[in-house]
């Protein structure tokens, strides 16, 4: 970094998704990598610092594994030539951001575990809360790690447990008994695709199928990009085990009582793609929902609904229907920006967020506007938004989010920030509307965040209320291990 030049990671106002896995098996023998490839693409979304494919050749020689990782997103990563030097008819892949465990090559999933009965490939999402106490006791036993990832600590429980276990998915369920957190994770044994999900359910998994061809990922969406019909969901706590002898056979002896299950329910209202479906629900059914809930519980008189965009948009055309105000576009959003780019100087007058979004001064001009988000964390640049959208002459602004005010940390796999760099923190909603300068603000209340889910499904909303489904870990442990 020099004087004057910054580095800037896209859009720094917003909560990121730690990961997506994607695994997929063929029975016919076909290779699998580009398909994986694909499938990455599809959920780029949950994770831009850096991907990895590995694939096995399940006719071949036990436990030779081919893999390719790198920083930076699926298509810069990957070169047709990567691709075709991955021959194996099974295989899992794995997009990154980092929330615990730096962001270094190193880092980067899958993990490949060589051990006495073979070869493990493991993609993971979600954090673990107890993974530092689970990393000393292996490494008081002679353990030594690659990486800084909580990951890899499931990777050694999977492996160890397999010394006195008759099938690998035995192994990953008395892994399970051991780590405690969020973890939707694909396994790649040398004969068998394996998913788990953590009982609580925190972040999303399903299968999907196509002739003899079976997938395992972290949404909807990238089933529907590899051409894949949707199976089903895999039950919070659940181990679906993919072989060509039984097809998919299923292990419920973690999971919980319905009600006691705990989705993220941030996967609905902001990380997830509007075209993927969770557990059932459609995540953009869910997102109208909260629109038009803030419709209700929080009308104002206006001209014209906007969204910011990408993820706003959703939640304001669910308020436009509800109110019967018009629905606009109120922003363009420069779509070549990309993941990182250079920061303007200072002193300069172009301003980041103006890199990245415009308003469009046709379609405010001399309105009241009611301009909704999915969130808002530090504030830092909704106070540059609305400064925008007056300065392109709207007469009125008044804010809507699509979510509670975060005044929490999560442990699971989000990166909430410190408690005092949330601008909810000690704040009433009155201070925040006057901070980042609306004529009104108000956020989704706590009470429909059920709702959003059809009221059917256990969710998480630690980040909103502080109870958290299991006991948080004492400290901060995020990032524990590159301290
Ligand atoms: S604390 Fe918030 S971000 Fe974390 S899992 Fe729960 S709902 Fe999701």
């Amino acid at each position: 970094m020099t004087d004057n030049i910054y580095i800037q990671t896209e859009n720094n106002d917003k909560l990121k998704e730690e990961c997506g896995v994607f695994g997929v098996y063929d029975f016919d023998g076909h290779d699998v990598a580009s398909t994986i490839y694909y499938g990455l693409l599809a959920l780029q979304h949950r994770g831009q610092e850096s991907c990895g494919i590995a694939v096995s050749d399940t006719n071949g020689p036990k436990g030779k594994v081919l893999s390719s990782k790198d920083m930076g997103l699926v298509n810069e990563a990957f070169t047709p030539e990567h691709l075709e030097k991955l021959k194996g008819d099974i295989g899992v892949g794995h997009v990154r951001y980092s929330t615990a465990g730096g962001s270094t090559r190193e880092n980067a999933q899958p993990l490949v575990l060589n051990y006495v009965k073979g070869t493990l490939g493991l993609a993971h999402n979600g954090n673990l809360i107890n993974a530092p106490e689970l990393r000393r006791e292996l490494e008081y036993t002679g353990a030594i790690f690659q990486t800084t990832i909580d990951s890899e600590v499931i990777a050694y429980h999977i492996a160890r447990e397999r010394l006195n276990s008759k099938s690998v998915e035995e192994a990953v369920g008395r892994a399970m008994t051991k780590i405690k957190g969020a973890y939707s994770m694909v396994v790649m044994s040398p004969r068998k695709l394996i998913g788990a999900r953590d009982p609580y359910g925190f972040k999303p998994l399903c299968i999907g199928k196509r002739d003899h061809t079976y997938f395992l990922s972290s949404e909807t969406c990238a089933l529907d990009t590899v051409g894949a019909e949707f199976v089903r969901d895999v039950l919070p706590g659940e181990i679906v085990t993919i072989s060509p002898e039984k097809g998919i056979e299923s292990d419920t002896s973690h999971v919980l009582k319905p009600a006691d299950t705990a989705r993220c329910i941030f996967e609905y209202i902001y990380f997830a793609r509007p075209d993927s479906f969770i557990d059932g629900i459609s995540v953009y059914d869910s997102r109208i929902l909260a629109g038009k809930f803030l419709a209700m519980d929080s009308p104002v008189d206006a001209d014209l609904v906007i969204g910011v965009p990408e993820s706003g948009n959703c939640a304001a055309m669910g308020y436009s229907m509800q109110s019967g105000i018009p629905y606009g576009m109120g922003f363009v959003k420069n779509a070549y920006v990309g993941r990182t780019f250079i920061k303007p100087k200072q002193k300069s007058r172009e301003s980041s967020v103006q890199v990245k979004l415009n308003p469009i001064r046709e379609a405010v001009e001399g309105k009241r506007v009611i301009m909704i988000d999915d969130s808002i964390v530090r504030g830092t640049t909704s106070d540059r938004i609305v400064k925008m959208l007056r300065e392109a002459g709207a007469k009125e602004v008044h804010m809507r989010v699509s979510s509670p005010p975060f005044l929490w940390p999560c442990y699971f796999g989000t990166d909430v920030p410190a408690r005092d760099q949330l601008i909810a923190y000690n704040r009433s909603v009155k201070e925040i509307s006057d901070l980042i300068g609306t004529d009104s603000l108000d956020y989704l209340k706590i009470e429909r965040l059920e709702e959003l889910v059809g009221g059917k499904l256990g969710i998480c909303k630690g980040c909103f209320t502080g109870k958290y489904p299991m006991e948080p870990p004492a400290e901060d442990i995020r990032g524990d291990f590159d301290k």
